[in-house]
């Protein structure tokens, strides 16, 4: 294979497109790669956007193959199990595999978004553009339009591969849409969620166990916990839309918490601060079909949530769009790099396997919010009882 076989396109610069720019490249594609906001290395990172994810062994895998595993585990807080906050302030740990290696990491997600970026722009061949937001798009000619800003406000680029990686709401999809056949559907939970922190205990240490992701499920919501490397935690509510709705008061904040998470409440100085500024997010399953468009001088492609955006209740939405990346090399790898080939390919072995991961995080809520809760309440009376 030649350098800079085929000229391709990634439209979003979040942490799918990213990592494929990498895969992409290191097969000799010249990439040039799209993002609507500033470079996110220079810039800071948005408040309140899920600050830490957890990265499971799928997308550690994936990060293996472009050298960057060890890297990103550095920087990792490895979670061996879930903790279990009862409201007595009771404490469980739950596992998630009897080998206490195997972990599931929390990692920071600007971080992440940072080194995937840093890995790709120094592979020959790679063209980073940001403040580059595609407004509209041709799918049959491959002609892309892009808002930037000063004069003249606008760009317009061809490429004969374009891979939309521009989240839920992707521009890429949204021109692919007006096609005949092409079927997608939106599924909005009627819950969002919102950020909040656990600083550093006042002794400079962590203020719980950062050896666990910690769970305070409440049977129709939760909090779930997830630990940072400057020994804070980031706290995520997932409440009715309703109850974020109805909380609007300082007073009114410290009584719920005091209700429903003491212990936690006992380390939230800056609680009422962080409710009242963060944003409620939405929580959104988006399922399409085709994912793959062949055009009459371009190939129009989808991955991560470009494609498949599950509810993050199993933690595995980055993971499956980092696996999306692997599929597509091996696809490439398979057909001789034959963009027209591999893509199809790539969009049957993965469509299944994004379809059920999309069921079971709708499922996983429910075990979270609810079923760990009467397990650890069956745990408990069964120690009462022994
Ligand atoms: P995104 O991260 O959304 O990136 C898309 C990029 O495209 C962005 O940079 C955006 O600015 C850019 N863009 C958008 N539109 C345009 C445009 N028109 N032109 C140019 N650029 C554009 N996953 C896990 O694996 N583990 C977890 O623990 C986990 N926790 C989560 C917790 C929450 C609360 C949420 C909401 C999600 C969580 N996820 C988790 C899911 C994970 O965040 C997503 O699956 C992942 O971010 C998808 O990456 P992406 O690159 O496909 O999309």
């Amino acid at each position: 294979m030649g350098a800079f076989t085929v000229e391709v396109s990634i439209v979003g610069a979040g942490l799918v497109g990213s990592l494929l720019t990498c895969f992409m490249a290191r097969r000799g594609h010249a990439v040039t790669l799209y993002e609507r906001r500033p470079d996110p290395r220079r810039a800071g990172a948005e408040r309140g956007r899920s600050i830490n994810l957890a990265i499971s062994e799928r997308g550690i895998d994936a990060l293996r193959r472009v050298g960057l595993d060890e890297v990103v585990l550095d920087a990792a807080l490895p979670m061996p199990g879930r903790m279990m906050h009862a409201v007595d302030g009771e404490l469980t740990f739950q596992p998630y595999s009897a080998d206490r290696d195997r972990a599931i990491n929390s990692i920071g997600r600007a971080g992440l978004n940072r080194t995937l970026l840093d890995a790709a722009a120094a592979l020959p061949g790679v063209r980073l553009c940001f403040d580059h937001r595609l407004t509209s798009m041709d799918a049959d000619s491959g002609r892309m339009v892009f808002q930037t800003p000063g004069d003249p406000g606008t760009v317009t680029a061809t490429a004969p591969v374009i891979i939309g990686t521009d989240g839920a709401f992707s521009a890429v999809r949204a021109a692919m849409q007006g096609r005949p056949g092409f079927d997608y559907s939106q599924e909005f939970l009627d819950y969002g969620y919102k950020e909040l922190v656990i600083p550093p205990a006042p002794d400079g240490g962590f203020a719980m166990d950062p050896g666990a992701l910690h769970i305070w499920p409440r049977g129709h919501s939760m909090m779930i916990a997830l630990p940072n490397p400057d020994r804070s935690f980031t706290c995520t509510l997932f409440w009715p839309k309703a109850d974020f709705a109805s909380l609007t008061t300082p007073e009114r904040i410290t009584e719920l918490f005091a209700e429903r998470y003491p212990d936690a409440l006992a380390l939230m100085p800056g609680l009422s601060d962080d409710y009242l500024r963060n944003p409620t997010g939405h929580l959104v399953t988006i399922r399409c079909a085709p994912w793959v468009v062949p055009g009459g001088a371009a190939i129009t492609a989808l991955a991560g949530d470009a494609a498949h955006a599950i509810l993050p209740f199993y933690g595995q939405g980055a993971n499956c769009g980092f696996e999306d990346c692997v599929e597509l090399d091996r696809c490439l790898a398979e057909t001789g790099d034959d963009f027209a080939a591999a893509l199809p390919l790539y969009q049957e072995r993965r469509k299944r396997n994004a379809d059920t991961i999309a069921e079971l995080a709708q499922a996983n809520f429910v075990e979270m919010r609810d079923k760990v809760a009467s397990r650890m309440f069956l745990a408990q009376k069964k120690v009462e009882h022994a």
